[in-house]
């Protein structure tokens, strides 16, 4: 029985006083040993928090508790320990950075559940999907068949619409990214833009893989804690997409590369990462900008 649980959420919603929340729910996360990451804006909130079973039934019924996230859709994982070390509350101008402020959830693509979307695959329907995440998100795991944009971050999703996605206006179009709120203005852009025909798949990548592991979706999924990845699938062939950039055997494991001044993401399997002593390349290894290693 796992002891702790990892929340994902997010809502868009007008909150009339963020800076006021983002103080009080600082404070209220520190007293009630909740850590995570909670971004809170004019247009809503998005965040992931860990903490005990008790701990996060406790948050579930403070959240909620503002009228502005009474209705607000928790997506849930167990966990062993905290995801966390600690607690961030920060204000923001948009929940994820975008540079989309001024496309409308509105115009939202269409909601695709689940379900839907492993009807699309196997009636075999005519439709492109489309991942909103960024490259090393999708390095090491992606739904079969998905056009995987060279993106770095979110800023540059209205390049990507621009160049890679423009000979796919007159298609069925579906996004995904990790828990749906990137898609929200994702899809939108996309509506904005003239494509004809756009889902979202509802509540992300999250939602179909605790439904339908062992499906449509091949590797395993990056999530922004401590765990790095969440692997939902048991058959060998869907486990793994990536492999390690030093032996080449099948990984969906991640480093950044401990010379703080490169920092370069890369995927390594366990051997390998202690073997390098967690570094991209032998000039990193003995950079003097390396940073100690208090893990295995
Ligand atoms: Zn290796
Ligand atoms: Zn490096």
């Amino acid at each position: 029985m796992s002891r702790y649980k990892v929340l994902l959420f997010y809502k868009y919603v007008n909150v009339e006083d963020p800076q006021g929340i983002v103080n009080e729910h600082l404070h209220w996360c520190l007293t009630n040993e909740i850590k995570g990451r909670v971004f809170f804006a004019r247009e809503g909130v998005n965040g992931t928090v860990s903490g005990t079973l008790d701990n996060i039934k406790n948050y579930k019924t403070h959240l909620t508790s503002y009228f502005e996230f009474s209705d607000i859709w928790f997506k849930e994982d167990d966990a062993d320990e905290h995801a966390f070390k600690k607690m961030h509350v920060r204000l923001k101008n948009e929940i994820v950075h975008g540079d989309l402020e001024d496309v409308s959830i509105e115009h939202s693509g269409k909601r695709l559940s689940p379900e839907a979307l492993l009807k699309f695959y196997e009636q075999k329907k005519d439709f492109v999907i489309v991942d909103a995440r960024n490259w090393y998100e999708s390095k090491i795991g992606k739904f079969k068949n998905a056009i995987v944009p060279p993106m770095k971050n979110f800023r540059e999703w209205k390049k990507v619409t621009e160049e890679d996605l423009k000979d796919y206006k007159d298609k069925t179009i579906v996004t995904y990214c990790t828990g749906g709120i990137r898609c929200e203005k994702a899809s939108a852009y996309l509506v904005e833009n003239e494509f004809k025909d756009v889902y979202q798949l509802d509540g992300g990548i999250f939602n179909f893989i605790k439904k339908y592991p062992d499906t449509y979706w091949e590797g395993g999924m990056f999530v922004f804690d401590e765990r790095r990845v969440v692997n939902p699938n048991t058959k060998p062939e869907l486990q793994h997409i990536a492999s390690c950039y030093y032996c080449g055997k099948p990984t969906s494991y991640y480093i950044n590369c401990h010379n703080v001044d490169c920092d370069k993401i890369i995927v390594s399997c366990h051997e390998c990462k202690i073997e390098n002593e967690y570094c991209c390349s032998d000039e990193c290894r003995v950079s003097v900008k390396k940073r100690k290693i208090f893990h295995g």
